[in-house]
């Protein structure tokens, strides 16, 4: 027996104990067990009460003791000084899973957070599979269980829900109700002490009874296990997350609210990328994809038809998929001969396909055949004015039959309120996505394309980066043997140079004379910096100067840039300047480096560099290793890559060079875990080639 293997016990149990079950109504331990009665639970249900002889017509035992050993799943619903007694009451009767719904524990600190870490302790060394503490419990429609006391139960389907705010899953089964959505399973999370939302995906990945899975979440708890098993599941069935604090105010709640931690939002973005994770940004987005992707099969392709019976809400039809990943699919010149056909005169054949104002319900259905049949259709939308001739609901039929017979999938646009009604709830009843705006239907639409593209893709294939490991294994250890936590500039471009990335030629001089000898070494113009092991931002202490010309320059830079930055850090220990070959005119300044997530690892950075980098923001994030497809990806994604692909008739800067040094960084930065941030600011690059023109390599304490 392990732990997860107990977990099948959470959603299908035998036995199963109600600890703290009430017999007054309004007390979630009598919620708890009329849920169960409702659910219609089929195996024994057993109160547990020390006073009471029968709860909702159930024979009580008086303690936990008198439970039969081996009991599948306990759901402990005691004020919270009791439930660390109960749970090693129950370790003692062999259970082999709990649903602890008491709070009190990590999410008010101190004491509380003691007991949960008792609680972790007594699960983990009796393989006790627990969900919560400080949870709402969990639904398991197949197992006719409903362990939690939720106001009602949930209808039966094939989504399956965790969230770690309860409050969160009472909204969404009420929403579900109404909008006749079911689940395979719901569970709350609650503080997940022993139960994540990993182990929630790995036991989710083969249930037959589950297709999609969604989540709410404060935190992903354990960072490597989740990037581990995420993609896996990812890759059977789509997992859709909504992560709050992503703002710094969002997270200030959230860590107040479970007591999570909440990491950056950068790092989950780029975790949900690497894992296949379809992230919703909001409420509404989540309901949205979770209903989709959970009736619609996944578009094999980007060509969407838009199927309208007007033209203005076609042509906004036709703009919004311009504007996403989608395209206005080309119909078949054989499609446009069929429609022909059948269609009035005036109708335009060409996508958007206007079936024109006095379209009958037939008129939609026949033109929903034949485009649906056209393989250059993978999505098909169905838009409808209410005009005074529009037939509602037979046109809404009409969608439903024509959806049921194809493997695309179909989204639904009444434009309206009032009278299209009725055709809403026959098309939501028959579960075709259906919205009176047209955005939310076609961020599903490219959302469920988005993921067809990942089941898709090939495995990741990691580049292999030529590398002299020890060589820069060597320099970090002398800059640890000094106590330093900072490798600057110079020391820092032999690690480099140990990953083939590439440097400017440089010498560090001690004195005047010697610079201007290695700068007519090196060739003019050239670009004279501070080195000192304390100065990590050279420019602030005047410590930089660029196009010198002359060997007269370069002497008079050294003693003045050694001179000031004496006086400004009386501290730095100032080992002389760097003479620096310079870069030719015109080259783009990049910012490139990570930073590593204590979740997720290194998260990679790329952007445009430079005064505004702060300002604008314009960086790009992927989580290392990273594939050549990711590195180009990052550097495509930025808003000025328009810049560096040749604007205005400029030529295109080396982008090849860019991905080398993005998959060479990423490369060190999974060998060397020391290094916990770094900063290649500036990377300057033009038409020919890249180089790093400033480095610095932060190490871990
Ligand atoms: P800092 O420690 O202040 O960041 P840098 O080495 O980045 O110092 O230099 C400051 C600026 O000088 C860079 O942002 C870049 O614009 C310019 N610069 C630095 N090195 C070079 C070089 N080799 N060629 C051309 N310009 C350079
Ligand atoms: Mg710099």
């Amino acid at each position: 027996m392990s732990l997860e293997s107990n977990i099948p016990a959470l959603f299908n149990p035998q036995t199963v104990a109600v600890i703290g079950a009430s017999a007054s109504p309004g007390k979630v331990g009598y919620s708890v067990v009329a849920n169960m009665l409702d659910a219609g639970f089929q195996g024994t249900l057993i109160p547990v009460n020390p006073t009471r002889d029968e709860i909702l017509g159930l024979p009580t035992v008086k303690t936990i003791e008198a439970l039969p050993e081996g009991l599948d799943l306990a759901v402990i619903v005691l004020p919270v000084a009791g439930v660390v007694p109960a749970m090693e009451a129950l370790a003692r009767r062999k259970a082999r899973a709990a649903i602890v719904i008491t709070a009190g524990f990590k999410e008010v600190g101190g004491d509380g957070a003691a007991l949960e870490r008792r609680l972790i302790e007594i699960c983990e060394a009796n393989d006790i599979a627990m969900v919560g503490p400080n949870c709402l419990g969990l639904i398991s429609t197949g197992g006719k269980v409903n362990a939690s006391f939720a106001a009602g139960n949930a209808l039966t389907g094939t989504i399956a829900c965790f969230s770690q705010s309860g409050a969160l899953c009472t909204a969404i089964l009420d929403w579900a109700q109404g909008e006749n959505v079911g689940f395979s399973k719901f569970v709350s999370l609650g503080n997940k002490a022993v139960i994540n939302e990993a182990d929630m995906l790995d036991s989710l990945s083969d249930d037959p009874e589950t297709s999609v899975i969604v989540g709410y979440l404060e935190n992903v708890e354990d960072g490597p296990h989740f990037m581990k098993k995420a993609p896996e599941v990812t890759r059977k069935k789509p997992v859709i997350i909504i992560k709050s604090g992503t703002t710094a105010a969002g997270a200030k709640a959230a860590s107040s609210h479970t007591g999570a931690i909440a990491g950056d939002d950068a790092a989950y973005t780029a975790a949900f990328r690497k894992t296949g994770v379809v992230r919703a940004e909001n409420m509404a987005e989540l309901f949205d994809y979770a209903q989709a992707f959970s009736t619609q099969p996944l578009p094999k392709g980007p060509g969407l038809a838009i199927i309208t019976n007007s033209g203005g809400p076609g042509a906004m039809a036709a703009d919004a998929t311009e504007k996403s990943s989608l395209e206005v699919a080309q119909v078949m010149p054989e499609t446009a001969a069929k429609l022909k056909a059948v269609l009035p005169a005036f109708a335009s054949v060409a996508n958007p396909i206007d079936i024109i104002g006095d379209a009958p319900a037939e008129r939609y259905r026949k033109t929903l055949e034949i485009v649906a049949a056209d393989p250059n259709v993978h999505i098909v939308l169905v838009l409808l004015s209410p005009t005074a001739s529009a037939e509602i609901d037979e046109t809404a039929k009409a969608v439903i039959d024509v959806a049921r017979t194809s493997d695309k999938p179909f989204f639904v646009n009444f434009m309206g309120g009032l009278r299209i009604k009725t055709g809403q709830v026959l098309l939501r009843e028959a579960g075709i996505p259906f919205s009176v705006y047209l955005e939310p239907l076609i961020a599903c639409a490219e959302a469920m394309y988005g993921h067809y593209l990942w089941t898709t893709a090939a495995p990741a294939a990691y580049p292999d980066v030529a590398r002299n490991q020890a060589a820069a294994r060597k320099v970090i250890a002398e800059a640890r043997s000094t106590g330093a936590t900072e490798i600057v500039e110079f020391q820092a471009q032999s690690v480099l140079s140990a990953y083939g990335l590439p440097t400017p030629q440089t010498a560090l001089t001690t004195t005047a004379k010697e610079a201007a000898a290695a700068a007519t070494k090196i060739g003019f113009p050239v670009v004279l910096k501070i080195a000192s092991p304390q100065i990590s931002h050279k420019s602030d202490v005047g410590g930089v100067k660029v196009g010198l010309a002359s060997a007269d320059e370069v002497a008079a830079a050294f003693t003045a840039i050694t001179a000031q930055a004496a006086r400004m850090r009386p501290d730095a220990k100032i080992a002389g300047c760097l003479v620096q070959e310079m870069a030719p005119k015109g080259c783009k300044e990049l910012i490139i480096g990570f930073k590593r997530d204590p979740r997720f690892g290194p998260l990679l950075m790329f952007g445009l560099g430079g005064i505004y980098v702060e300002i604008l923001k314009d960086i790009s994030f992927r989580l290392a290793p990273v594939t050549r497809a990711e590195a180009r990806a990052m550097i495509g994604e930025i808003k000025s890559y328009k810049l560096l692909a040749g604007a205005r008739g400029e030529k295109p800067v080396n982008l090849q060079a860019l991905e080398d040094i993005l998959v060479a960084m990423s490369q060190m930065a999974m060998d060397f875990p020391e290094i916990v941030e770094a900063d290649f600011n500036p990377v300057l690059v033009n038409a020919e080639k890249a180089i790093v023109a400033d480095v610095r390599l932060a190490l871990s304490e």
